[in-house]
């Protein structure tokens, strides 16, 4: 018997629900009180008579919300939250909201949560962690100082967006929710964690997969297997280096499946109608982000339908590389878009929350504004 609900899916509830002795529409109803209804507790779940709610919690049975510990809030809107998982670990997720007045803009006063709780948002995006710390090891990363500590369960993954859905009080429908798997861990290294959580945000909380990227250091193997999935988010690749040389340099992941192998899985991976990849390339001052590393980037990514996403490093304690001027960043820029690849500059998010991309280790003090 499951102690916690949340990461059971529909025939798992079926099972349980069997074994009270209850009829089978109630898993149903178990379902849609979990990830729909986002309840904290089964005695919140008012579709199921209180005598099974009773004996649930007689049993020990919980929801299994993981706990929101800490919570950040940066000038610019976004939301840092360090989520407890019950067991003393905790993970990293990330509330972006974005447009009408959710972005409070450079020259406002620092915000704190009761004056950014009012806001109103148009779209907002949510960057959930799938394990406990990392293994790959990127030299620029600050997840990687914390080594891996565990995989976390579809019901852990779940549920840091059920707790941040339910403290930004979303209702739904979910329309203007974005996921990004871009969060502390490394999703292709707990592939069936991540993709068992993918199905119940998809068919329980109700974020299409279209409005889903995973992000990968490059686990090639599992880049095949998520082309091959029926439901899935869409892709994206870390890329950060134009050559083997460099790529293994920064990220020690390249040894065991280099460039070749990489793009070769981008090359194969089959994209769905008017679908791109997304190539992420962090800039490091003077180690990547030369135009020699454009035009090289150039040729390595020919043909692939994709874009590029720049991101200038967000410094942090113990990351030895430099954040490269604005100029630096919109001559790289340029020389992909004069190749015809569509290419982007991520706006850093929460930077002085230590927030941004590669900054999650679980960082409680407030980070000096960069
Ligand atoms: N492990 C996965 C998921 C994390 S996504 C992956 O690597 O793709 C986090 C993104 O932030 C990656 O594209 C990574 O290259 C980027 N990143 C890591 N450290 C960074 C830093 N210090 N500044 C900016 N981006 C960083």
């Amino acid at each position: 018997m499951h102690n916690s609900l949340l990461g059971l899916q529909l025939p798992e509830l079926a099972l349980l629900v069997e074994e009270f002795g209850q009829p089978a529409y109630r898993a149903r109803q178990l379902f849609e009180a979990l990830y729909q209804q986002r309840v904290e507790t089964p005695e919140e779940i008012s579709t199921l008579p209180q005598d099974f709610r009773r004996s649930l919690s007689e049993k020990g049975i919980s929801v299994g919300l993981p706990g929101i510990e800490r919570k950040f809030v940066s000038r610019d809107g976004t939301v840092r939250y360090l989520v407890g998982c019950g067991d003393g670990q905790s993970v990293e997720t990330v509330w972006m909201p974005e447009g009408d007045g959710g972005e409070a803009g450079d020259g406002s006063e620092a915000g704190n949560e009761t004056e950014m709780a009012g806001r109103r948002w148009e779209r907002a995006t949510i960057c959930v962690s799938s394990q406990v710390g990392c293994a790959v090891d990127c030299q620029f990363c600050l997840t990687a100082l914390l080594g891996i500590k565990r995989n976390l369960t579809a019901g852990e993954i779940v549920g840091q967006v059920c707790v941040v859905l339910n403290d930004q009080d979303v209702s739904p429908p979910l329309e203007r929710v974005n996921l990004v798997f871009m969060g502390m861990g490394e999703p292709f290294l707990n592939y069936e964690n991540f993709m068992k959580a993918v199905h119940l945000l998809v068919d329980g909380v109700g974020i299409p997969e279209s409005r889903m990227t995973v992000s990968t250091a490059g686990i090639v193997p599992h880049i095949y297997d998520l082309g091959a999935e029926a439901v899935r988010p869409k892709l994206a690749i870390s890329l950060n280096a134009s050559n083997d040389a460099l790529r293994t340099s920064l990220m020690p992941i390249n040894r065991k499946w280099n460039l070749e192998k990489l793009i070769a899985a981008a090359r194969e991976f089959p994209l769905r109608n008017r679908e791109r990849l997304t190539f992420e390339y962090v800039l490091l001052d003077e180690v990547n982000d030369s135009a020699q590393n454009a035009r090289e980037l150039v040729e390595l990514i020919r043909g692939v339908r994709a874009k590029v996403n720049l991101i200038a490093l967000n410094p942090g304690p113990g990351i030895v590389f430099r954040t490269p001027v604005q100029e630096r960043v919109l001559q790289f820029q340029n020389i992909l878009k004069a190749a015809g690849v569509p290419t982007f500059v991520r706006r850093p998010r929460g930077r002085d929350i230590y927030a941004a991309c590669g900054q999650l280790k679980r960082t409680v003090e407030l980070a000096p504004v960069a």
